[in-house]
This record gives C-alpha cells, sequence and structure tokens, in this order.
C-alpha cells in the first residue's frame, strides 16, 4: 500500500494500527513486555543499582558496544572514577586507559566534559530535571530518556536500534531512520506504549526484547510477548522489516608498523588529531588506514618521525576493525639508529597503546617484555 507523501512507510496491520495504539491496546503492550522482562532480564552490573551516574556511565559505554564488551570495562570505570568529580579531573591519559576496550573515545572525553558541568554547575550531583540533563555535553536524545527514565523515573522514552527494529516489526513499518516522519511514528508509537509508572523498565524491557528475542537476522517469534499482534510475524515478514541501509563496502588495508622493543619499554608515537585513535600511543608506520609495502616502511617512518630505523621481517601480524575499514597490522622488527620525535613507553595498563598496538605485544612480546622473533 502507498503511503500518504511525508508519512512513515507501513503495511496492513493484521488487527488494525489503530487497535493496537488505543490506550487499552498499548496498556496490554506495555503490561506484556514488562511482565517478559520481569521474568527474564539479564543480570547485568549496571542494573544492580540506581545511582545516576552509573547508569550514565553504563548507557554511554553501550552505544556501539556489545553488552558483553561493556561488563568488564563498566566495573573498572566505576572502581576508578565512582562520582562525575572523580571523573572530572581525570587527564587525557587516565580517560583513554580507563576506556579501553570500548572504542569510539569521543564519547570518553564528552562524558567527562558532562562530568565538569556537574560539578561546576550541580555540585557534582547528576540532576534529576530533563531539562538540565538535557544540558549536559554528551548527552543526546537515547541517553536524555534513558538516563531520566532508569535513574530518576521519568516518563521519557529512549530509543535506540533495538527498539525501532520492534516496533518497525510490530507496527510493519519499512523504515526507522531515514525520513524524519519514520522517526516521529516510531517515537509515537513508544511514547503511546509507554507505562508512565514504570517507565525505566518499560524501557529496557522494549530494548531487552530487541537484543535477546527480535534479533535482527532470527527473531524468536515464539518466545515474544508481543507476537499475538505483532504485523510482521502475521504477515511472514520478519526478515524484510525493517528495511536495510545497504551496507558499506569494507576497505582491506594492509598497514605496517615497527617494533623497537629497549631497556625503557616499546618506541611508539602519540597519534595526532584528525587520525583514528587520536591521543593515544602507536607502533610507528603509515597510520592504521594507509597500506604500505614492506619496502617502503622505513622511509615512511622517516618522513613521518625522523627516525631512522633499520627495518627486518615481520613478527606479528594482527587483525582489527575501525568503521569499514579491515585491517591487518604486519608488525616488522626494526632497530633503532636515530630516533627522531618517537619516544619510549612502557608496555602496562596505565599507557594508552592503541588496541592493534596492544594486540601485537600480545602476539610478539613475551610477560617479560622480551621479543619472539
Ligand atoms: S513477534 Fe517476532 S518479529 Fe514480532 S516483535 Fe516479536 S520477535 Fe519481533
Amino acid at each position: 500500500m502507498a503511503s500518504p507523501r511525508g508519512a512513515a512507510a507501513e503495511i496492513a496491520s493484521p488487527r488494525g494500527a489503530a487497535e493496537l495504539t488505543s490506550p487499552r491496546g498499548a496498556a496490554t503492550v506495555a503490561a506484556r513486555l514488562l511482565r517478559w522482562f520481569d521474568a527474564n532480564r539479564r543480570d547485568l552490573p549496571w542494573r544492580r543499582g540506581c545511582d545516576p551516574w552509573a547508569i550514565w556511565v553504563s548507557e554511554v559505554m553501550l552505544q556501539q558496544t556489545r553488552v558483553e564488551a561493556v561488563r568488564e570495562p563498566f566495573v573498572r570505570f566505576l572502581r576508578q572514577f565512582p562520582t562525575p568529580t572523580a571523573f572530572a579531573a581525570a587527564s587525557d591519559d587516565e580517560l583513554l586507559t580507563a576506556w579501553r576496550g570500548l572504542g569510539y573515545y569521543r564519547r570518553a572525553r564528552l562524558l567527562r566534559d558532562g562530568a565538569r558541568q556537574v560539578v561546576a554547575q550541580h555540585g557534582g550531583r547528576v540532576p534529576g530535571a530533563v531539562g538540565e540533563l538535557a544540558e549536559l555535553p554528551g548527552i543526546g536524545a537515547y541517553t536524555l530518556g534513558a538516563v531520566a527514565s532508569i535513574a530518576f523515573g521519568h516518563a521519557e522514552v529512549a530509543i535506540d536500534g533495538n527498539v525501532e527494529r520492534v516496533v518497525a516489526r510490530h507496527r510493519g513499518l519499512r523504515e526507522v531512520t531515514s525520513t524524519a516522519a519514520a522517526r516521529r511514528t516510531i517515537r509515537a508509537t513508544v511514547g503511546g506504549w509507554l507505562d508512565a509508572a514504570r517507565a525505566g523498565d518499560f524501557n529496557q524491557a522494549v530494548m531487552e526484547l530487541g537484543a535477546m528475542v527480535c534479533t535482527p537476522t532470527s527473531p524468536n517469534c515464539a518466545a515474544c510477548p508481543v507476537a499475538a499482534d505483532c504485523v510482521a510475524r502475521a504477515l511472514g515478514l520478519t526478515a524484510q522489516l525493517p528495511a536495510r541501509k545497504p551496507k558499506r563496502a569494507s576497505i582491506e588495508v594492509a598497514a605496517r608498523a615497527v617494533l623497537v622493543v629497549g631497556s625503557r619499554g616499546v618506541l611508539g608515537h602519540r597519534v595526532a588529531a584528525g587520525e583514528p585513535n587520536v591521543g593515544q600511543i602507536e607502533l610507528p608506520g603509515a597510520g592504521m588506514l594507509c597500506s604500505c609495502d614492506p619496502g617502503d616502511l622505513a622511509a615512511v617512518v622517516f618522513r613521518r618521525f625522523g627516525a631512522r630505523l633499520s627495518v627486518g621481517s615481520v613478527v606479528a601480524s594482527v587483525r582489527h576493525a575501525i568503521t569499514h575499514h579491515r585491517i591487518e597490522l604486519h608488525a616488522h622488527a626494526a632497530t633503532g639508529k636515530s630516533l627522531g620525535t618517537l619516544g619510549w613507553f612502557a608496555v602496562d595498563q596505565a599507557t594508552p597503546w592503541t588496541t592493534p598496538s596492544r594486540k601485537v605485544f600480545l602476539a610478539a612480546l613475551g610477560a617479560d617484555g622480551v621479543m619472539h622473533a
């Protein structure tokens, strides 16, 4: 059925959209979701308390990162920075090491900006008013809804990719984010379902359903609490809804770097602005997004860092992905003649080495820092 211009593309509903969004229909959706969530919620570290700072930290970490990858960094981070005041005082290196394993370091910098504003304007306590939360750096629509509802009980919706998928399938919507009208439809639907008395649990229930049951490629409709009135299930369209964006073609990169081990650590450089992993310490090479021939590596290192090195054979090859770049990083053993702008850095948890560099250390260096060439 053609959609009216400006409206979200909607497929015919077996029970009728009006019925599903009527107050009674919406209430039954919310009740079923909450009943299912009460029985099936995962025990996650950030669900064990209601400290607004911990909830804010978890919601920032969970953006673009899998739940399993967040568990350990979340606990470690809060042990080091239990309050906004503690994190507001963190140095760049402390921030980078605390965020290791999570990627997308810009999130951490914005979180620190937010913590600093909490200290400067709210006495170090995360404000509970929606308007004040919205003013904090790094708090976008999703984080605002999540923190406001989970930490403070405000009747706000939190819409992430999981929620969009559940709503798109349940309501039979092709598009979820490609137009403003589609986004409005998703928001209005979730807002209509919302149980204001348990807003935080409701938001987590929809997200949990998307993560555990209504998954992108193999939804388990038999276990779904809202299957009875799901349009996609009734019409056999769970594989088609929502329409997927065409995948960006991946770019293969054969990156190279030198591994120079000395008594003071490993030779590295601090990544400059404009490159991935800005501010972290990286093994010297052409850069993570640049392919490099083995024969060019010494010249590249001289051109970039003024260092004269004697470059040997590959001692470790590791794989890493940055957005759509699929990188194979080959680390060559090397010895220094003159070091230019390069410096020695310890191989320890306190030094903010990039993740690909750490992968090289794991593959090439023993626990005692001796290279296994
Ligand atoms: S019935 Fe299936 S497709 Fe519909 S919301 Fe539930 S899991 Fe998703």
